[in-house]
């Protein structure tokens, strides 16, 4: 693993697992660029690689990947910023983040329980752009695009197709959350938010940090993954006036902890923004204990606590990607007592219909006998016993 330490200029020494991939491939594909070009994320996201034209520049693309990219259609789009092109293996279809990234067909049938709007969001949603679910929160939609694309993603039915939120729709949200004083925090998802240029941030943030009875505003984004160049010193700058401002970071893979994205956590964390992970379990990319164990200690590390580990929602046609629900629990008994507590998410099921998350915990509770409860221990080792009288 880790056997090419991070490059200068880089802090925390996050583990890299790969090398210099990142400037193998720039040298490779983008030989005439600048280093302000590279570095700047308007640029990035100009340079993204769309097409099966683009791809087959810069991968070795399998027949399936093949036809999915020809058939693609008016699905949910394919974009990789030339930053994030650089982590996935160019010869390795298996790799993790390229099957995040890059479709097959299977993405293309509907399975059983999967749905278009798997967590029934239009249901709850008072005003257009606005999930209205649980009673103090809600979730603010702000942008339809995001650098790069999740195959798996749950808004697949609204992301990609190129319509930004307008002002007045946004206004609309605005007014909603500023008449419901029961409303103490507000998510802005997407799409990616960050997707957004300061100017129009700073004007969605000055808005919802006028709302008196607003405690916490919670930025969505993988944005510090997939086009870390977006965390600007003049974004931190930006974002720090609204205190309290937390940030939730989607992360999927400890391939994705890269220097450059460590140097974007350190700038939000320095920026005082409390950062906590969003990562989806997914088949064949996190799902077994070395993978989970390496990203979660690889956040804590970037400073990010992890928050959710989310079974993968039944949106149409990720069954590919989708685990037992067994598996998740396996996962946290195997974190548990091998690293830190902090190191340790929440496990999360989105009911379909809309009845939200719940968390799902390991049992460790096997029984009771008369006044004992009988539990087993983070080894798996039975027959503790915890006094605990009925009456
Ligand atoms: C996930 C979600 C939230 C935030 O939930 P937390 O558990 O507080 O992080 C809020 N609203 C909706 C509709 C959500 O799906």
């Amino acid at each position: 693993m880790n056997t090419s330490r991070s490059t200068p200029n880089t802090t925390p020494e996050a583990a890299w697992p790969l090398g210099d991939r990142a400037a193998a491939f720039r040298a490779r594909h983008f030989p005439d660029c600048s280093d302000a070009d590279w570095h700047d994320w308007r640029w990035q996201l100009r340079c993204r690689f769309r097409t099966l034209t683009d791809l087959e520049r810069i991968l070795e693309l399998a027949d399936d990947e093949r036809q999915a990219l020809a058939e693609l259609g008016r699905a949910l789009p394919v974009a990789l910023t030339p930053y994030y092109a650089a982590l996935l293996e160019p010869k390795n279809p298996d790799d993790p983040l390229r099957r995040t990234m890059i479709p097959v067909p299977a993405e293309f049938s509907k399975n059983p329980g999967e749905e278009l709007d798997p967590l029934a969001e239009e249901d709850n949603s008072p005003v257009p752009g606005l999930v209205h679910r649980y009673p103090d929160r809600v979730l603010f939609l702000v942008a339809g695009q995001c650098p790069v694309y999740c195959r798996y993603c749950t808004r697949a039915r609204l992301v990609g197709s190129g319509h930004n939120s307008s002002k007045r729709q946004w206004q609309q949200a605005i007014d909603y959350v500023a008449a419901h004083p029961e409303v103490h925090d507000v998510l802005i998802s997407g799409g990616d938010p960050l997707i957004l240029a300061d100017a129009k941030l700073e004007w969605l943030l000055a808005r919802l940090r006028a709302i008196p009875h607003l405690d916490l505003i919670r930025i969505g984004t993988k944005a510090p993954m997939a086009l870390p160049q977006r965390i600007t010193r003049a974004l931190c700058r930006l974002l720090q006036r609204f205190h309290p401002l937390f940030m939730s970071i989607h992360v999927t893979h400890p391939n994705e902890l890269t220097p450059e994205a460590a140097r974007a956590c350190q700038r939000l964390a320095d920026a005082g923004i409390p950062l906590g992970s969003q990562t989806v379990l997914l088949e064949g990319v996190n799902d077994d204990l070395e993978t989970i164990t390496d990203l979660m200690r690889g956040l804590l590390r970037l400073r990010v606590r992890p928050y959710y580990l989310l079974q993968c929602d039944p949106v149409w046609g990720s069954a590919h990607f989708r685990t037992p629900v067994a598996k998740g629990l396996e996962l946290l008994r195997g974190l548990r007592g091998r690293v830190s507590g902090y190191a340790i998410p929440q496990f999360i099921l989105d009911l379909p219909g809309g009845g939200g998350k719940v968390p799902l915990v390991p049992d460790y509770v096997t029984g009771r006998d008369g006044d004992d409860l009988l539990i087993t221990n983070y080894q798996g080792k039975p027959g503790f016993r915890y006094h605990d009288p009925l009456d």
